[in-house]
């Protein structure tokens, strides 16, 4: 389960976040690649955006789901 007290620093304010445990393996990017996003030196994934309306709170549900290290995590 991702950690709320370890969020990566460059997610945008809201509910969903990626936490410190992300191993950039990029799984996320495929499943919402409007919200998630690599910084410039490509060493995190953070939420760029957060979801509005239900397609894009599938596709962050749909990250959550498929990030291996369960860095993904809703605290909303
Ligand atoms: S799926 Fe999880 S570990 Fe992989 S890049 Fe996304 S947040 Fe990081």
């Amino acid at each position: 389960m991702a950690d709320k007290n370890s969020k990566q620093p460059l997610n945008v304010p809201g509910a969903w976040y990626v936490d410190t445990t992300c191993t950039m393996c990029r799984t996320c990017l495929e499943e919402a690649p409007n919200l998630l996003k690599t910084n410039d030196d490509e060493t995190a994934v953070y939420f760029a955006k957060q979801p509005e309306g239900d397609a894009e709170t599938a596709a962050a549900q749909r990250s959550m789901e498929v990030c291996p290290t369960l860095a993904i995590g809703n605290d909303g």
